[in-house]
């Protein structure tokens, strides 16, 4: 049986590089030899303070998983085999992106055309094996092909995040010319920004990073705070004149919540982004008396956010690089990539794992990409 090097989540902080078998591409569904997997927020919750989403003791009721897994839900990587019954012609080597979500297709909700809430809802890398590995097999339906956007190999695996970023952006319905505030200038904070920006709107960015308010800033953001405090952020809005009908919380903190009731118009809306790991404490008689609307936003509408993400990303390929500046080896995932995510001393917003790879490179965006990247 052919092996393969991974990295397999047995528990809170017990995530082990090891050798497990080479999947074979089922039915239905292609092998793709990973080039880059993002880490994300909810991969470093899961870390710490998991399993609170990963099927280890129960059985996914849509993948059968159940057990240790591979994590990794922001990947891409290039097709190595085709499995039986798979009807888009992929070419060996040719560089796709992963959607990540799979959905029924028979549920109420799938059919109103919300398969982001499908009852029997998945995620790769959540529910059944993902991309932190050489290989992973993945249904042919939800993987796109990045040749029609000229789409460089290293930011290729950001689509997912921005995939995110967009969906997130669509559940509050922005009309043109709205303002947002964006409480969380992050791993997907900063796609946010980039898609409000690009949808007109003017974006006010939050953060405790400089670090990261120069990439917010730098991705088009009218202009950015480093301040947590409701009043700093008020005198700044009001000297640029930003008008905040739209505020995305993407911290999942009490403080954020807080910003955001706060800070709103009336009338306006609050996306809940961040997934909080507690009950927020929420001012309810703000929401009651400023009309507010608060929205929630669950992954992504594969068919939908992936080919939107692709056409934002490769608008200028270049600006990625202070997003995800390195790509790490797979061996390294634990202590270079989700230690320093949960102990709060990340430096980068996206670290990137390159499974092929046995010491950090940097990574390579340019534009126009070619194929032979
Ligand atoms: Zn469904």
């Amino acid at each position: 049986m052919a092996l393969m090097w991974a990295a397999v989540y047995h528990g809170p902080r017990d995530v082990r590089f090891e050798e497990v078998p080479r999947p074979e591409p089922a039915s239905g569904e292609v092998l793709v030899r990973v080039h880059g997997c993002g880490l994300s927020g909810l991969d470093a919750a899961e870390f710490v303070q998991g399993p609170k989403m990963y099927p280890l003791e129960s059985r996914h009721p849509m993948t059968g998983h159940s057990g240790p897994i591979i994590p990794g839900h922001e990947f891409a990587g290039r097709v190595e085999d085709v499995g039986e019954y798979v009807a888009t012609e992929f070419r060996k080597g040719e560089l796709v992106v992963c959607g990540a979500g799979l959905w029924c297709g028979i549920c109420a909700q799938c059919r109103a055309g919300r398969p982001s809430i499908c009852v029997w809802q998945a995620v790769m890398g959540i529910h059944r094996n993902g991309g932190l590995a050489e290989f992973v097999s993945v249904p042919a339906h939800i993987l796109f092909r990045t040749e029609p956007y000229m789409m460089c190999p290293d930011v290729a695996p950001l689509a997912h995040p921005m995939a995110v970023a967009v969906h997130a952006m669509r559940r509050a319905r922005p009309q043109d010319n709205e303002d947002a505030l964006v409480i969380g200038s992050g791993g997907i904070g900063t796609f946010l920004t980039y898609a409000l920006v690009q949808r007109g709107a003017r974006v006010l960015a939050v953060d405790l990073s400089s670090e990261r308010l120069a990439v917010a800033r730098k991705l088009g953001a009218e202009a950015t705070i480093r301040a947590n405090n409701a009043d700093a952020i008020r005198a700044e809005l009001q000297k640029r004149g930003v008008v905040p009908t739209l505020v995305f919380e993407v911290t999942g903190s009490d403080a954020g919540f807080e910003t955001a009731l706060a800070l709103v118009e009336p009338g306006g809306t609050i996306v809940t982004v961040g997934i909080a790991s507690h009950r927020v404490n929420l001012d309810a008689r703000r929401v009651t008396l400023k009309e507010l609307a608060i929205v929630g936003t669950n992954g992504v509408i594969v068919d939908e956010d992936i080919p939107e993400a692709m056409r934002l990303l490769t608008i200028d390929q270049t600006l990625w690089n202070d997003v995800a500046p390195t790509a790490i080896p797979l061996e390294k995932v634990v202590d270079d990539g989700l230690l320093p995510m949960v102990e709060g001393r990340a430096k980068r917003i996206k670290t990137l794992v390159d499974p092929s790879i046995t010491a950090a490179r940097p990574t390579v965006m340019v534009a126009p990409a070619t194929e032979s990247a």
